[in-house]
């Protein structure tokens, strides 16, 4: 994007302190921002560095690094996509004991490209009602409950799509219902065609969810609610079409779990027998508690500990997609926030990319 003598809005994608920055010439002119900040562009003239104002503060402009210093900047720091691929993130996590559904993750390359968007060019929108909401982390977190929740909760307002499936139907199971049943050649002719917003496999069965059932719930006049995985995130971001508010439901720290997953057994082989110290579960609220309680006996602690790291890696990979993250501790408190964000959505303003209006 080049300024041409008027000005723009970016979303920053990255936190920026000037007085640690080696290459700017005087630290005082610097303008320190975070991720998540809206910067009003004034001056993009000099390649390496724009004049720019944080909108909502009283401050004067500074400086910042441009795009392209900070891309060079950033080429020379070893990436996180390291160890992203290491533990295997956007579902393609294989743990010993299970084998977990495996989402098609991004190649490399384009893993690298979206590494590399460190400005984001917004603009300032009335309130205006999303088109789709999409529930994000890691297997596990109660996402798909919550997206029940909330469509059972108001079936006028939200709704969800059904996915396709190439295995065959099990007894009583019936076509739309809970998948939509096709063949298997069928379906990997819609993938090749795109017209899949993401699939997987899963014991040599294909799964995935087809854009144009979004786009039936959208042409509803609904709000689209999908538990979908991070790597969907930036066809439903990249255009006008889906318009998505993206939450993160992020597992509760390890501290707490430990607090519950820790009490009443002997941490070592016995993990499947957890007894939960009752008198300790009271002091959360009952919900809470049962939230975590369920949660940890779900796993053995490398699962636990697995699931915990790659909610924190999910989170900080997909971060610039995040619009809201929830911890999701108690349900019916995380159920509530969620509640509350969409109806912030109706009532005030927005910055959003500039291609969903343009
Ligand atoms: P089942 O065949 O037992 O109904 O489901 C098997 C697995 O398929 C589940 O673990 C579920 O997570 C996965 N699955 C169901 N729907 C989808 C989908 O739309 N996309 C992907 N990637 N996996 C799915």
């Amino acid at each position: 994007t080049q300024l041409n003598g008027s000005q723009c809005y970016m979303r920053a994608l990255f936190d920026y302190n000037p007085a640690e920055d080696s290459l700017l010439p005087c630290k005082e002119i610097g303008l320190a921002f975070n991720h998540g900040d809206i910067l009003q562009v004034v001056n993009q003239k000099d390649p390496n560095w724009w004049q720019a104002k944080k909108v909502g503060s009283n401050g004067p402009a500074g400086l910042i690094p441009s795009q392209e210093l900070e891309e060079r900047r950033k080429a020379f720091v070893k990436p996180e996509a390291d160890y992203v691929h290491k533990i295997g993130i956007c579902g393609t996590r294989i743990s010993k004991k299970k084998k977990k559904t495996m989402y098609q993750s991004k190649s490399n390359s384009e893993f690298d490209k979206a590494e590399l968007l460190l400005y984001e060019e917004v603009t300032r929108m009335p309130p205006f009602k999303r088109r789709t909401l999409a529930l994000i982390g890691s297997q596990g977190v109660g996402r798909r409950t919550l997206k029940n929740r909330l469509i059972n909760s108001d079936p006028d307002k939200f709704g969800g799509v059904v996915p396709y499936t190439s295995r065959t139907p099990r007894v009583l199971e019936e076509d739309g219902r809970g998948y939509w049943f096709i063949d298997r050649e069928t379906m990997e002719e819609d993938i090749r065609q795109h017209n899949f917003l993401e699939y997987g496999e899963h014991n040599g069965n294909l799964y995935g969810t087809k854009l144009d059932s979004i786009r039936d719930v959208i042409r509803q006049g609904k709000m689209c609610v999908l538990d979908c995985s991070p790597a969907a995130l930036k066809i439903l971001h990249n255009s006008s079409e889906f318009m998505p508010y993206v939450i993160f439901i992020a597992a509760p720290g390890m501290e707490q779990l430990k607090h519950l997953y820790g009490i009443g057994r002997s941490i070592g082989s016995s993990n499947r027998n957890l007894t939960f110290d009752r008198a300790s579960s009271i002091r959360y609220s009952s919900r809470r508690a049962r939230t975590l309680e369920s949660l940890a006996s779900l796993y053995e602690e490398e699962d636990l500990r697995q699931t915990l790291e790659e909610s924190s890696c999910l989170q900080r990979t997909y971060e610039k997609y995040i619009d809201l993250v929830v911890v999701n501790e108690d349900f019916d408190v995380t159920f509530r926030k969620v509640v509350e964000a969409l109806e912030a959505l109706s009532t005030e303003h927005q910055w959003v990319p500039v291609n969903w209006v343009y």
